[in-house]
C-alpha cells in the first residue's frame, strides 16, 4: 500500500484478513472533549485507504489512563454525535459505553467481528498510544484481528515492536488536553473543537467554564 512508510513493519505479523472485504476504520478515544484533530486525522486516513467509513468509538473508562471523569460519559458521547454529524464516513460506536467498566479493545473488536464478518479493520492510533500498545489487553490476538494505522503525533516516536501501518498526515498539535487547558484558563477554543462542540461545553457548563 502506497501510504504506508515502512512497508518492512507489515511483514512481522500481517493478519490474515479476507478478501473483498469492507474497509472499516475504529477511532477509539476517550473524546474528552472531542476536537478538530480526531476528525482531521479519520477523514485523513479513510482517504488514503480507501475506508468506507470510520467508527468513532468513546470508550467507558480506558485501562492505561489516569481518567479524571471531570464530565460524564454521555456528555462525551453527545459531543461526538455533534462532531461526526454531516459527515456520512463517520458512524458513531456505542459498545464501549453500553459495555461499561474498563473498555478492552480487544472486547470490542471481538464484538464488531461477530457483528460483521464482513469488515477488515483498521484501528487508527494516535503516535502518543503506540508506546503503550504491549500493554494492552490481549495485544498479540488484537494485532491479527486488526490493522493499526498509525498517525504521527508531535513527539513520539514512530516506532513499535508491533506492525503499524503509518499514514502520512500533517501534524496536528491539538489535543484534548490543551482545549481542557485552554478552558482552564479561560482562553479561546474556537476553530479547535467543531462549533457544535464549543456551543454545548458553554450551554452545559461543562469544565468548570
Ligand atoms: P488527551 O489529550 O486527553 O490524552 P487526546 O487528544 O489524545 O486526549 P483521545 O480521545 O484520547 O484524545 O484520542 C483518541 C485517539 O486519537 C488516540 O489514539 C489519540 O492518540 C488520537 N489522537 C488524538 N488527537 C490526535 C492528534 N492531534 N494527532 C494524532 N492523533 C491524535
Amino acid at each position: 500500500m502506497q501510504t504506508v512508510k515502512d512497508p518492512q513493519t507489515l511483514t512481522i505479523s500481517e493478519p490474515d484478513f479476507g478478501r473483498n472485504k469492507k474497509r472499516i476504520g475504529i477511532l477509539g478515544g476517550t473524546f474528552n472533549p472531542p476536537h478538530l484533530g480526531h476528525l482531521i486525522i479519520a477523514e485523513q486516513v479513510a482517504d488514503q485507504l480507501g475506508l468506507e467509513r470510520v467508527l468513532f468509538m468513546p470508550d467507558s473508562k480506558p485501562p492505561h489512563v489516569d481518567h479524571k471523569e471531570s464530565i460524564s460519559p454521555f456528555e462525551r458521547e453527545q459531543m461526538v454525535e455533534l462532531s461526526i454529524a454531516g459527515n456520512d464516513l463517520f458512524q458513531m460506536e456505542k459498545c464501549e459505553l453500553e459495555r461499561g467498566g474498563i473498555s478492552y479493545t480487544y472486547d470490542s473488536i471481538k464484538l464488531l467481528q461477530k457483528c460483521h464478518p464482513e469488515y477488515e479493520l483498521y484501528f487508527i492510533i494516535g503516535g502518543d498510544m503506540v508506546a503503550y500498545l504491549p500493554k494492552w489487553h490481549k495485544i498479540e490476538q488484537l494485532i491479527k484481528m486488526v490493522h493499526f494505522v498509525g498517525v504521527i503525533r508531535e513527539g513520539y516516536p514512530q516506532k513499535s515492536q508491533y506492525p503499524i501501518m503509518w499514514v502520512d498526515i500533517p501534524l496536528i498539535n491539538i489535543s484534548s488536553t490543551l482545549i481542557r487547558q485552554k478552558l482552564s484558563q479561560h482562553c479561546s477554543i474556537k476553530y479547535l473543537v467543531p462549533d457544535a462542540v464549543e456551543k454545548y461545553i458553554y450551554e452545559r457548563g461543562l469544565y468548570d467554564v
